[in-house]
């Protein structure tokens, strides 16, 4: 750490504003290490809010595991490429931990059953096996358990979310449901209502407790209401709470697909949170250029703002996700990485890169491949040695894994998130 002809040298740039960028930054600044973030708008603020540890495996034969952690053990011995087999169980465990104290040390918490995937109720009326749920879902998981009569609100002019396909599916296994469709409070006139702008209204008090009277009419003698997931960004349990008390039921919210409160709750608390922690954050910006120098550091081209900045750093955290993220782009028969030009895993041809049916349930190849690394999370070139032994690559861009069927995205972002980390910070201080 140090000036350096007249510029500041950082320990680490961590590269991706994603679940896997913002916590490999926190584990950075909770080591002490002089980081710099960059990326923009990731798959976050899509994000349910849920954090999976690994609920199916192996997908082709859709089997759904009721521990997370002896799911977790068996992917490992199963696949010996898989990234969860480079990490062992108290790794994993510190890295959620320490992620989920930096959540609670900010009034944002997470329910969960020891050991345990628990179902939770979705907005397409199906049923998702994770382990750590966002408080304010907690009590869909407990109303579902337990099949209690329940109240399902929808609003007038919100696109993103029906109780009725919510009940209409889940109704199959949960007799107890019913639904109402309100008006949003101030929005008696017709129009369309957007999931973020409602959150951020009933950020007011008086707002909530609008929508608490308005509730309270279409209320029978349900004991739980499930509601999108709109109250609030900042304050979400207080508005919970409050709810909670002014109707005498208990509530949970269900997350609403595209643009997600969820996830924005959890990337506006990183984006408030990490600067005074010391990260250095460029909001949307790009790296555009990557030089190493001769003394082993990279110095970056950073794109932000219409302007160009230079930043040198004595290694880096590559988090910067698949297609959708940036990281990885393909062209018509080959995907490459993009900001290094490191090797990608991937089937030999383009023709393997999917399954015939769409559906497969085996997933498509394509969606394994990624950046092969070594024990340290240092991305490795086609003799399997080491790119750079001071870089280091986390989260979705990682090959021979498939987060999305697996169901283990959240945490492959932050347990490799924290590999990384610790890695570069053997490399910096070893
Ligand atoms: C719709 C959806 C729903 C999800 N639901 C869940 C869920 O229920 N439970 C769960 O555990 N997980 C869920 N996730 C996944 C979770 O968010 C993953 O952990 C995440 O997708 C992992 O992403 P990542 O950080 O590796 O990459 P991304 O989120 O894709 O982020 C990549 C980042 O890299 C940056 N980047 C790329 N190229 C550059 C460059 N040249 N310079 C600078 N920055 C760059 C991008 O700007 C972006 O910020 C969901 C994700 C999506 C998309």
């Amino acid at each position: 750490m140090g000036e350096d002809k007249g510029r500041k040298l950082y320990d680490t740039v961590v590269i991706g504003a994603g679940m896997t960028g913002m916590a490999a930054s926190l584990f950075a600044a909770n080591k002490g290490l002089l980081t710099l973030q960059c990326g923009s708008s990731s798959g976050l603020v899509f994000s349910s809010g849920m954090l999976d540890l690994m609920a199916v495996f192996p997908i082709s034969e859709q089997k759904r595991w009721k521990n997370p952690w002896e799911a977790l053990e068996s992917t490992g011995k199963s696949n010996s490429k898989h990234p969860y087999s480079k990490l062992s169980k108290v790794l994993i465990k510190q890295a959620m931990d320490d992620l989920l104290v930096f959540f609670k040390d900010l009034g944002f918490e997470y329910r969960f059953k020891i050991n345990e995937n628990v179902l939770l109720p979705t907005a397409q009326g199906t049923l998702k096996p994770t382990y750590l749920v966002p408080q304010n879902m907690w009590n869909g998981v407990v109303a579902y358990e337990n099949r209690k009569p329940c109240l399902l609100i929808d609003f007038n002019g919100l696109r993103e979310f029906s109780a009725f396909q919510v009940m209409e599916n889940l109704g199959k296994v949960w007799s107890g449901l019913r639904c109402a469709r309100v008006n949003f409070p101030g929005m008696e006139e017709q129009g369309e209502v957007h999931p973020e702008h409602m959150a951020r209204t009933l950020e007011n008090k008086e707002n909530v407790n609008k929508l608490a009277k308005i509730i309270k009419d279409q209320l029978g003698n349900e004991q739980f209401v499930g509601l999108p997931a709109i109250l609030g960004i900042h304050q979400s349990t207080a508005i919970l709470d409050q709810l909670q008390n002014e109707l005498d039921v208990l509530i949970f919210e269900i997350p609403t697909p595209t643009v997600s409160v969820s996830g924005l709750r959890i990337k506006e608390l990183f984006c408030r949170e990490l600067p005074d922690k010391g990260v250095t954050q460029l909001d949307n910006s790009r790296v555009i250029k990557v030089k190493r120098l001769e003394n082993g550091n990279f110095e970056f081209c950073i794109h932000q703002n219409n302007t160009d900045k230079s930043i040198e750093a004595r290694s880096a955290v590559l988090a910067s996700g698949r297609f959708f993220g940036g990281g990885l782009k393909a062209s018509r028969h080959h995907i490459s990485e993009t900001i290094f030009g490191v090797p990608v895993s991937q089937p030999q041809d383009r023709r393997q890169w999917h399954n015939i049916e769409f559906f497969d349930r085996k997933g498509h190849p394509v969606n394994q491949a990624g950046v092969e690394v070594d024990d340290y999370f240092r991305p490795l070139d086609s003799n399997q040695n080491p790119v750079f032994e001071n870089l280091f690559a986390a989260g979705s861009i990682l090959a021979y894994q498939d987060w999305i069927r697996e169901k283990s995205g959240s945490g492959i972002a932050v347990s490799t998130a924290y590999a990384a980390v610790e890695s570069a910070f053997s490399y910096l201080h070893g």
